[in-house]
């Protein structure tokens, strides 16, 4: 009887694992690993997904490094309501071209008619910047520093996709504003570099830093810093956190100014401003680059569950004695490791095999697994077994509570290694036409001489959505055809040889500038 109970638990297994390939059917994969390993749900708004404990617990750990960092920095954190009249939203010209199409409208409050639509916040520069105004009288009100932690509103028409295009999604939103230009500058690359670290420290990816294009910022913006991604499987960019310099547009549209410092007789003078924003888009890019056909991989540091306990090699003949002390040794273990801060997930139901709660754990990512079973007690050690590697090895509990948060740094680094391997590997450096379509159908983004003129990157886009032979380029059945991107203007730049030719109109090439097709 229990055989047959056994069998029928690893037929429930091969069902609830993955059964989708990721270089195969990368976004059947996608869906079926954030769904199966419990990250994730479907909605029936279109665009909007439910974040389960899986999830919210990553975006936790963003935000309370995050906080604390931006705290240092003087930052406050504020709310400001979500909707928009539409008359302060339409202040400031080119923002609001920029954002219209995906502009989310209340019009009806139960039966009746609005007199006036009003907005759901897209961003907020227009909700707070008319009590920037109000606040600041004085350069003594500055440099002013808020941030939100709240959802937005952009009803995309472009396909949504878990995390990375959402209708509605969590983020930061940072806005500061300064007396000087340089203050600005200063405060818009902190913030840029704390990002950075979120990468690099706690999400374990490689990202390039980089100046977007005229054509790529932030609309309404004086220039737009980023973080850019790379996504292996599918060759794509993806933005993953932006940075900007506003300067003085939206405090003239706002009227934020100061007496000057130099005197009542001299003009007055517009604030310099920042706004910036990291969004829970980078959980799927997390999740798309580490992640494998078993299921997630999560890093260590932002995982819900850092390591799970289970007791092994208990079998119908192991002894009452032998039994109680190994889920005596798991209890202990639970115990000291919750108390030294790790998230610890535990797994004693005895009615599933061990093989099947390996693969349960495995589906969800959890960074390391502690076996301990009979011998392992004896031993007074236990096996720790990584979720990346699978590599195994035998902890002593004496050392457990050094060794376990030194293999997670070991998983960390290793994550992080093999990602920007790739990364690297895939971010080629071309001077031809011919080279840039070639390299973008390999899956590689391309670092390109660029003129840095906006018709002749709209001539890019156009063009380079076709194969090596000039026939249209398909991604996949959903999407249509798709030409590159820029993504940014890279801040660690080759050499631009004198005389360098843009590598699509041959005009005198401006910098080297990143290319791919993208998210
Ligand atoms: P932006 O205000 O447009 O510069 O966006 C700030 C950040 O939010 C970007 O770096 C994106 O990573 C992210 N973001 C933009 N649109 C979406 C979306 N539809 N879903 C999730 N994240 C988004």
């Amino acid at each position: 009887k229990k055989a047959k109970k056994i069998s029928s638990a690893l037929e429930d297994a091969k069902l609830i694992g993955v059964t989708v390939d990721k270089n195969k059917d990368f976004p059947g994969w996608y869906q079926q690993i954030l769904t199966k390993g419990e990250m994730l749900d479907y909605y029936n708004v279109s665009g909007c997904y439910i974040l389960r404990p899986g999830s919210y617990t990553i975006w936790e750990q963003i935000q309370s490094w995050f906080d604390a960092e931006i705290k240092k920095d003087n930052v406050r954190n504020a709310y400001f309501p979500m909707f928009v009249s539409s008359s302060v939203l339409n202040k400031e010209k080119d923002h609001v071209e920029g954002f219209a199409p995906e502009v989310a409208w209340v019009t009806r409050a139960g039966s009746s008619d609005l007199d006036e639509p009003i907005a759901i916040r897209p961003t907020s520069e227009t909700v707070m910047y008319p009590y920037f105004a109000k606040w600041i009288r004085s350069h003594r009100d500055l440099p002013l520093k808020l941030n939100q932690w709240n959802s937005v509103v952009r009803w995309e028409f472009k396909h949504p996709q878990p995390f990375l295009r959402t209708r509605e999604f969590l983020w930061q939103e940072g806005h500061t504003a300064h007396l000087t230009a340089q203050e600005a500058e200063d405060e818009v690359l902190r913030i840029l570099d704390l990002y950075e670290k979120i990468f690099n420290d706690l999400l374990a990816l490689p990202i390039v830093k980089g100046k977007k294009t005229e054509k790529e910022k932030f609309a309404g913006g004086f220039y737009t810093t980023t973080c850019e991604g790379y996504i292996p499987t599918t060759g794509r960019g993806i933005q993953c956190a932006t940075s900007h310099n506003l300067g003085q547009n939206f405090s003239k549209m706002f009227n934020i100014s100061v007496e000057n410092p130099a005197g009542s007789d001299k003009p007055k003078l517009f604030v310099h401003q920042t706004s910036w924003g990291i969004s829970t888009r980078v959980i799927g890019v997390m999740v798309m680059v580490h992640s494998d056909n078993k299921g997630l991989v999560i890093p260590p540091r932002v995982a819900q569950f850092q390591t799970v306990i289970i007791p092994v090699g208990l079998t119908t003949k192991t002894s009452k004695d032998v039994e109680e002390k190994v889920f005596d040794t798991c209890k202990k273990l639970e115990a000291r490791l919750k108390s030294d801060g790790i998230r610890v997930a535990t797994d004693y139901e005895q009615y599933y095999s061990p093989g099947w709660k390996f693969a349960q754990w495995e589906l969800k990512g959890v960074p390391v697994r502690l076996e301990v079973g009979p011998k392992d007690v004896a031993n007074e050690s236990v096996l720790a077994v990584r979720r990346d590697t699978g590599a195994k090895s035998s902890i002593k509990l004496a050392e457990i509570d050094k060794k376990l948060p030194e293999l997670f740094d070991e998983i960390h680094n290793s994550l992080y290694k093999k990602a920007k391997d790739t990364f690297d590997a895939h971010r080629v450096v071309v001077h031809t036409w011919k080279e840039f379509v070639h390299n973008l159908n390999q899956k590689n983004i391309v670092v390109a001489p660029w003129c840095g003129r906006m018709e002749c990157e709209e001539d890019i886009k156009k063009e380079s959505a076709t194969t090596d032979s000039g026939e249209e380029f398909v991604v996949d059945e959903k999407a249509p055809s798709m030409g590159a991107k820029s993504l940014c203007i890279p801040f660690k730049q080759p050499k631009l040889e004198a005389g360098e030719k843009c590598v699509k109109c041959g005009q005198p090439a401006v910098n080297f500038t990143m290319f791919g097709r993208s998210y």
